[in-house]
């Protein structure tokens, strides 16, 4: 239709808060006319999701190079593999997580039959955050389109060039009657909350957390939220080139702008030393002497946040790093330690690549440091002991929890991915995230020939006997 091409081709209002009402016009008719219900239409979506990903690869990869200085096969592992890697894991199972289950009937009510059956929730909207702009608005799309609902995407704002190249190539390969890109900062995400979805999924901070909850209130919509918090590292014993390198690599992804990232260090003060040592030499192996001429290394998103972080360099003692340039919005990756709980780095979500390592006597300790803040959405412990994993497991409350390995646990797409408490609520990722996207209906047959139910009416005078 013509609204389609005038879409496609980017209308005059788009990016601004009037563009918003025709968008949903044109969603919700889509939806309730029943286009994307037949699995054939889910499968041309995620096929073209699939081809997206791999035709406009080089494209992607230089947006995302010009929002936050990715390196492109850091942008390729962490952002397109990974949302191919759900596409095609959703088109492979659709068939199977379509399916109408069988469920047992009670024999005082047969003969009967009972059923589940996965529906589509219709119209929802997607939220993203900045740092993985690409990965955060698709990889929760291949479940909404799977389920079958229409989407609103409304990527972050602070990643301009990857949110103009999702706007301008989305309609190309999805079909933009159901599928539309709505670019825009807070003004433009607030005419979006006002308006009726059934369902958000939201990722980012806690403070606009909130205000997706509160908009959510109004229309009795639910929602997904995937926020951040400081995910701690708890280290006891390990290989320690190895312990210190996973630390560094996760730590340092996209310039530890990852809300799974390893936020801080809890490490016992006999292990301190060593691991301190270790973690110098890692940052070194992996982003050379001088890791502002590493390829390999990000820059902080923009000069706000770099100065948010520059700030905290002063909650402790610089063990390596340190060093940091307004124009390039570089901040070398920097390992503090003598750092007091109480101090800035240790109030706020660091998302950047700043390391502190507190000291703690013991496993409880720090336990008990972790259990006394906000559920975190990721929790790490290096051991190689069986007995203090399962006491981690079995003491801490985290949205994940991960034995030796940080961040990389988001690669497993039969794992759900989300927070507890504070970090979220819902989750995602493979077959959950179809589930989150889907009302899990139940239908229920009879037939009245033959009128099997009298014994449950009235009157009840004698029903214990009937019984
Ligand atoms: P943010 O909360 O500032 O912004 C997220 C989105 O909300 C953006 O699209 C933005 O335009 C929109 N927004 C901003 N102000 C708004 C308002 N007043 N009303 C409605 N919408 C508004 O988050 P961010 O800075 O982009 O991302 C960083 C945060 O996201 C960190 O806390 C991080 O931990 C979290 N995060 C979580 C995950 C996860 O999967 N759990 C992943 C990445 C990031």
């Amino acid at each position: 239709s013509a609204f389609t091409d005038a879409a496609a081709a980017g209308s005059p209002a788009d990016g601004t808060p009037a563009a918003v009402p025709p968008v949903l016009d044109r969603l919700r008719k889509t939806h309730a006319s029943g286009r994307t219900r037949p699995l054939e239409w889910r499968r041309e979506q995620l096929e073209g999701l699939v081809r997206l990903l791999r035709e406009r690869e080089q494209e992607f990869a230089a947006a995302l190079s010009s929002d936050l200085g990715k390196n492109p096969l850091e942008s390729y592992v962490t952002e397109l593999s990974l949302v191919r890697a759900e596409a095609e894991h959703a088109l492979k199972h659709l068939e199977q997580w379509t399916r109408s289950r069988r469920v047992p009937v009670p024999l005082g009510l047969a003969p009967a039959s009972a059923r589940t059956q996965p529906q589509p929730l219709g119209v929802v909207l997607i939220i993203g955050p900045w740092n993985y702009p690409v990965q955060l608005v698709l990889a929760p799309l291949v479940g909404a389109l799977a389920a079958g609902n229409a989407a609103v995407l409304k990527p972050s704002e602070l990643a301009p060039a990857t949110s103009a190249m999702l706007a301008d190539l989305v309609p190309h390969y999805l079909d933009s009657d159901a599928v539309a890109v709505v670019q825009g900062g807070p003004d433009v995400s607030t005419a979006l909350l006002k308006e009726r979805f059934d369902s958000i999924f939201f990722t980012g901070g806690e403070r606009v957390g909130r205000i997706v909850l509160q908009a959510a209130a109004e229309h009795l919509t639910p929602v997904t939220l995937e926020l951040g918090g400081k995910s701690p590292a708890v280290v006891l014993d390990g290989n320690w080139a190895a312990v210190a390198r996973r630390l560094v690599f996760g730590k340092l992804l996209n310039a530890g702008q990852t809300c799974v990232a390893p936020d801080y260090v809890l490490v016992t003060e006999e292990a301190a030393p060593v691991l301190q040592k270790h973690l110098v030499k890692a940052v070194a192996e992996l982003f050379g002497k001088d890791p502002a001429k590493s390829r390999d290394y990000g820059r902080i998103v923009n000069e706000q946040h770099w100065e948010r972080l520059v700030g905290l360099l002063d909650s402790g003692t610089v063990l390596t790093g340190g060093r940091s340039d307004r124009d390039t919005r570089y901040l070398e990756p920097t390992i503090l330690t003598d750092v007091d709980p109480e101090s800035p780095v240790m109030q706020e979500e660091i998302f950047g690549p700043i390391l502190p390592v507190l000291t703690v006597k013991n496993l409880a300790e720090a336990m008990e440091f972790i259990n006394a803040r906000p559920v975190p959405l990721s929790a790490y412990l290096y051991t190689e002991s069986a007995a203090a994993r399962t006491e981690f497991e079995e003491g801490v409350r985290a949205g994940s929890i991960n034995h030796n390995a940080s961040t990389v646990q988001l690669a497993v797409p039969g794992l759900p991915f989300g927070g507890a408490g504070a970090s979220g609520t819902g989750a995602y990722h493979g077959k959950y995230s179809f589930d989150t996207f889907s009302q899990l209906r139940p239908v229920f047959t009879k037939g009245t020939l033959l009128d099997t139910l009298r014994f449950a009416y009235p009157p009840y005078t004698g029903l214990k006997k009937r019984i």
